[in-house]
């Protein structure tokens, strides 16, 4: 008799299924929250090589992984470190993207 209530209690799965699209590690994330991280940036800032490496700009500039962390960098090391523009940071971001989908770059 009482073997008829499951189909009462379904509340609805559907509104649980975020769209991921980009799933971006965590860990990657967190790195540039360190103090680590940012004890690193200070110190490149005042480097001869502060301008984008591709264009010289001096505007805005993000500190890049020559070899990005999640293809293996090293995370605090100076040495993978340059500085890129926006512009430049995102046309090698992309391209990195483009590489790792086994797609030429
Ligand atoms: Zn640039």
């Amino acid at each position: 008799m009482a073997g008829k209530r499951r189909l009462v209690s379904a509340p609805g799965r559907l509104v649980a299924a975020k769209p991921r699209l980009v799933s971006k590690p965590k860990v990657a994330e967190q790195i540039y929250q360190s103090p680590e991280w940012r004890a690193l940036r200070e110190a490149r800032r005042k480097d001869a090589d502060y301008h984008c490496v591709v264009c010289g700009s001096k505007h805005r500039l993000i500190l890049d992984h020559i070899i990005e962390i999640r293809d293996g960098g090293p995370k605090f090391e100076p040495k993978n470190t340059q500085w890129l523009c926006r512009v430049h940071h995102g046309l090698k971001t992309e391209a990195a993207k483009r590489t790792r989908a086994g797609l030429v770059g």
